[in-house]
């Protein structure tokens, strides 16, 4: 079986490492002409950590990365909303949110992939069927062949496109400021994620090494807003005025050229994910907004599952089926909590009921929570 993968971001990446690892054949295709070198950090929880266990490099990354042994939301003076220690000290996956640089991660997963299964340059522009298989048409001229395709080509996917025309971005209606300090963080935040929350603005930031610290700022904006060059930091430093003064710290130690912005969307529920032997996987299936920190994990358990259920494969659209049966559930919590997650954040009355929700839910159902999204179910 000819497995063709479109994009090689994190999900393509760990879906060519996880077909690997079974030995089965593939190329992941990437529109990019070299490695994407930017980005900011990405915390990778519990659930993704096993999976690039399992793929051999967790050590490796753990290398790369801070780990935190919990992660809290607090008010703008850094106090917590309530004492999580206890969960986290009790919790059978503590210890284990992996803190690091996006092109860390990357660089790491690209390298762990023979050059041969990698084609940079590559856009994918449109495909047909051709009697049994695929015919892939590239910017660059080329047509190439697969008997199966897997669009791993993010939240603007040009194969979901194709298969499902019409698929609708939601705007949150937020906008997000992401960067890496130079800093070292005091002891009781080097193995810390905090979210930092003030009125309609929060913080959140971590270690990824012992002098760099990923941080992210999120406001309430009308879509598509730009900022005026040059402008960036003095305007995060006003609107974090009244936070703690160690956020203000964060910012300012930030090179203002690195610091990116994006607008939040994710993706209005697919009614499917796979058409024939076309299967979409990560964000170009159903990238959610970052508010519980599971997009990439998301797409990381995609790829382990997608391999897992090709190499039991006797008729690859039904395995396609099965794999998406499988995973829905899952994907559909985190993606509808973490809308409304975002938007209790960011609004008077549920920002009380969140704060209330954190200091009443007892400790054991917050772990029972926790322990379904992390955990890996074993396909049957
Ligand atoms: C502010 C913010 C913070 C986040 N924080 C976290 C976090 O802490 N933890 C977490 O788990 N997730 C987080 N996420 C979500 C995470 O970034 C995404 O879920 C993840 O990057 C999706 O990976 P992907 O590989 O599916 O898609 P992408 O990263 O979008 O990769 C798609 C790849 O496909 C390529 N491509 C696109 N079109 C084509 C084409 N036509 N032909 C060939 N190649 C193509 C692109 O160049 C790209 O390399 C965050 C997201 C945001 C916006």
């Amino acid at each position: 079986m000819k497995i063709a993968i479109i994009g090689g971001g994190i999900t393509g990446l760990t879906t060519g490492l996880a077909l690997l690892r079974k030995g089965m054949d593939f190329t992941i295709y990437e529109r990019a002409p070299a490695l994407n070198e930017v980005g900011a950090g990405i915390w990778l929880q519990p659930n993704a950590i096993q999976v690039l266990d399992r793929l051999s490099i967790g050590s490796l990354l753990r290398e790369q990365g801070a780990l935190l042994n919990r992660a809290e939301i607090t008010n703008s003076q850094l106090k917590a909303y309530s004492d999580s220690s206890s969960i986290f000290e009790n919790e059978s996956h503590s210890n284990n949110i992996l803190s690091i640089h996006r092109s860390r991660l990357q660089k790491t997963l690209y390298n762990a992939i023979p050059e041969e299964h990698i084609n940079l340059g590559f856009e994918l522009v449109s495909f047909q069927k051709v009697e049994e298989n695929y015919e892939m048409n590239f910017s660059n001229g080329d047509r190439i062949t697969a008997d199966l395709i897997i669009g791993a080509d993010g939240i603007h996917s040009a194969v979901r496109d194709q298969v499902f025309p019409g698929t609708l971005l939601r705007y949150s209606g937020q906008t997000c400021w992401r960067g890496i300090s130079s800093i070292i963080l005091p002891g009781p935040y080097k193995h810390l994620g905090i979210e930092s929350w003030g009125k309609n603005l929060r913080f959140g930031f971590a270690p990824i090494s012992n002098t760099e610290v990923y941080w992210f700022a999120v406001a309430v904006a009308n879509k598509g807003l730009k900022d005026e060059p040059g402008t960036i930091k003095s305007t995060l430093l006003q609107n974090y005025n009244s936070f703690n003064p160690l956020i203000r710290q964060i910012i300012q130690n930030t090179p203002e050229e690195k610091i990116i912005r994006n607008d939040i969307s994710d993706l209005k529920r697919l009614e499917k994910w796979c058409s024939g032997n076309i299967i979409l996987a990560g964000d170009a299936a159903h990238a959610t907004t970052p508010n519980m920190g599971q997009g990439a994990c998301q797409g990381i358990e995609d790829a382990y599952y997608l391999a897992g259920f090709l190499e039991e494969c006797e008729d690859i659209s039904s395995s396609l089926r099965a794999f998406e049966v499988f995973r829905r559930p899952k994907v559909d919590y985190v993606v509808n909590n973490s809308w409304r997650f975002g938007k209790m954040a960011h609004h008077t009355v549920g920002r009380g009921v969140m704060k209330l929700i954190m200091k009443l839910t007892p400790d054991a159902v917050i772990r029972k929570q926790m322990s379904s999204l992390y955990a890996l179910k074993e396909i049957d």
